[in-house]
């Protein structure tokens, strides 16, 4: 099980990996950058952030998109490259910026059917993953858009390193399939109430715990689903009260 001492790579689902399966591993992950708001295309390669945040987005005959999952330290991209080698239909951009370790996803799916301990947890993390998805669903349908904003920016505060992260309203209509209007109505509100600051694609969390007073209990499941994998919870901020 990962300890915050034993971390080798920066990404929790590797260093979850016992050293043995992880050593295998090594001399094929290659660095990365991951750059703000570029799409991840990643069908031949599978890839392990080590910071950032990468969004995965399904987008509508007519244009409309909304986010359906979200990559960071705790997780890899995609799924769908370890099951098999079609192309996937979802799309993944990259919300905030940082460095992932990349694999060829032909090297990986071989090393899953020769390492039980690695395929365990990739199908451990893609069993998360599909939860996350029907949890996303549900919420996107039954839950307000303030509670839905907030579980959007909380999952932001988690992957960031600072309380203040690059983010814009159209960005965020966008991940959460509404219009601009509605979410500068949003935002308006949480500022009004202190919760955050907002200035020019700037974002900055000033009330976290005011944040969670406000969610939906979608960011609680969704959060939790992925601390089952690892020893500790692989978020940065745990102070969830209630
Ligand atoms: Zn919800």
């Amino acid at each position: 099980m990962w300890r915050a001492s034993d971390t080798k790579t920066g990404n929790y689902l590797l260093d979850t990996l016992p050293p043995e399966s992880l050593e295998r591993l090594q001399p094929h992950l290659e660095p990365v950058a991951l750059i703000l708001k570029a799409r991840v295309q990643r069908v031949e390669h599978v890839c392990f952030p080590v910071s950032g945040l990468i969004s995965v987005i399904a987008t509508m005959a007519d244009g409309a998109t909304i986010e359906t999952g979200a990559i960071a330290r705790e997780g890899m991209y995609s799924v769908c490259a370890i099951l098999s080698d079609d192309t996937p239909s979802e799309t993944a951009m990259v919300q905030l910026p940082g460095q992932a370790l990349q694999v060829k996803a032909r090297l990986l799916r071989k090393a899953m059917q020769e390492d039980a301990a690695l395929q365990r947890l990739l199908l451990r993390y893609t069993q998360a993953t599909l939860s996350t998805v029907a949890q996303l669903a549900a919420c996107n349908r039954l839950h307000l858009l303030d509670q839905r904003c907030a579980r959007w920016l909380l999952a932001c505060h988690d992957r960031a390193d600072a309380d203040t992260f690059p983010m814009t309203h159209e960005l965020l209509a966008m991940m959460l399939g509404v219009r601009r209007a509605g979410i500068t109505f949003v935002a308006q509100t949480f500022q009004e109430k202190g919760l955050i600051a907002y200035s020019h694609g700037t974002m900055t969390v000033l009330d976290r715990w005011g944040l969670e007073a406000a969610v939906c209990e979608c960011y609680r499941v969704i959060r939790d689903e992925f601390s089952r994998i690892f020893a500790v919870s692989p978020f940065n901020r745990t102070s969830l009260r209630t």
